[in-house]
């Protein structure tokens, strides 16, 4: 196990109360160890990991973000040799917001934590987490390259009339309000395997990506480059979502502060943590959702039924933004194992030449696969996302190794 390690990147996803991880190696794509320590701060916290022999669990106090990174170092030596020891060639770091600052994966030092922590207030939830992730594993691994790579890179190709919201031009300005979009690491990720799937060249290629997990986005991606994707200014818009709202008329949130008597703090609560799939219908994940719809919960079908309406208007959106689609592809949690949402978002297309085989998209696979009949003009794909494994490869190949 320890040779094992040498030559990976070891991976972190610092939240607020979470840290994810994984040692992966950029080039075989082997994950050597991984983990998710969450409830830092809490009075019991947990801890699950892969070990050799399977999934281990344990359930402690973890005081601070600090104490978590140590746990990552224990739970590494445990698998194979110390963290400092492990041949590990960078650390990659995942980073929500680049504001107007951070177009690629970039080399950490001091000024780039400075500028990263300045983007905090376009995300107040995440990057000063992302910070304090860089701080502590910048202190146990001193002598490693870190990298940071980008939620919303991916999109900083968004044309003008894409990333503009139609309000006043100087208040926009002023508070850095535009369209950024994220889980652009996976949507790059994903195209790019499609691509390989189909053995096209990404250039020709105009494609739609639906990302769906607790969080869910959709891109349209003409030759590689995206040009349109359904998250905005932070990630609350677009899709519905496990727990957020998506798309809403801001009329709404007026009327719930100016009648409602809500405050900005409940309202922030309410449309993130209280809406989507769970505000309708109780449940935020999607296999409880599709339980009590079998159940015949009527909350639950109408959730179902919001959630598929939403993704289809996307869909055409991007069609005719595109101008006519070659391929689209389907990931995240819910898109990767949802043979429900990928029959009805596109069901009755077939004069759009998009036609799902039933029985290729029931087919379970881990593996990239095609699941449109085979007289469809539109390749429809699931394609795994794996948002480490592009990170470490953009690590290795920023410090070029
Ligand atoms: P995150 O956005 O947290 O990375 P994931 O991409 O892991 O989320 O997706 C989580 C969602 O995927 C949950 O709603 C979960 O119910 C759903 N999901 C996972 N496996 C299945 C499955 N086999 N069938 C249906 N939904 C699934």
């Amino acid at each position: 196990m320890s040779e094992g390690t040498e030559g990976s990147v070891l991976v972190v996803n610092s939240g607020s109360s979470s840290i994810k991880f994984q040692l992966i190696h950029p080039d075989t794509g082997k994950s050597s160890a991984s983990g998710l320590i969450e409830r830092i701060g809490e009075p019991e916290g947990r801890i699950v990991y892969h070990h050799r022999t399977g999934l281990a669990e344990r359930h402690v106090h973890i005081a601070d973000h600090r104490a978590g990174l140590k746990m990552v170092s224990d739970i590494v030596a445990e698998v194979g040799r110390p963290l400092r020891d492990a041949g590990i060639v960078a650390v990659g770091h995942r980073i929500v917001h680049g504001g107007d600052v951070f177009f690629e994966p970039t080399l950490i030092d001091d000024a780039v934590v400075q500028s990263i922590s300045d983007l905090s207030s376009l995300a107040p939830l995440h990057n000063p987490a992302n910070v304090i992730g860089i701080e502590v594993a910048r202190e146990e691994l001193p002598d490693i390259p870190h990298v940071a790579v980008f939620d919303t890179a991916f999109f900083h190709t968004l044309p003008a009339e894409a990333s503009t919201y139609a309000i006043d031009r100087e208040v926009a300005k002023d508070h850095a309000i535009r369209r950024y979009g994220f889980h652009g690491t996976s949507h790059q990720y994903v195209s790019a395997q499609a691509a390989e799937f189909l053995g096209r060249d990404l250039s020709e290629l105009n494609q739609i990506v639906l990302h769906l997990g607790n969080g869910a986005s959709a891109s349209a991606i003409r030759g590689g480059r995206a040009i349109d994707t359904s998250m905005g200014l932070t990630p609350l818009e677009g899709l519905v979502m496990g727990t957020r709202s998506g798309d809403i008329d801001p009329g709404v949130i007026l009327h719930l502060h100016r009648s409602g008597g809500m405050g900005v703090d409940r309202i922030d609560d309410l449309l993130n943590r209280h809406s989507g799939l769970k505000g309708l219908s109780g449940v935020n994940d999607f296999r409880a959702l599709l339980k009590l719809v079998g159940e015949g919960d009527g909350d639950a079908a109408l959730a179902y039924d919001v959630y598929v309406h939403r993704l289809r208007k996307y869909i055409g959106a991007y069609l005719v933004e595109l101008g006519g689609v070659d391929v689209i592809t389907f990931t995240g949690g819910v898109g990767e194992n949802n043979v429900d949402v990928r029959r009805d978002s596109l069901a009755g297309l077939g004069r759009l030449g998009i036609v799902v085989d039933d029985d290729r998209n029931r087919a379970g696979s881990r593996d990239a696969r095609r699941i449109s009949a085979a007289g469809s003009g539109v390749e429809v794909l699931v394609v795994p996302t794996n948002e480490e494994l592009a990170i470490a490869r953009a690590a290795a190949e920023l410090i070029g190794d």
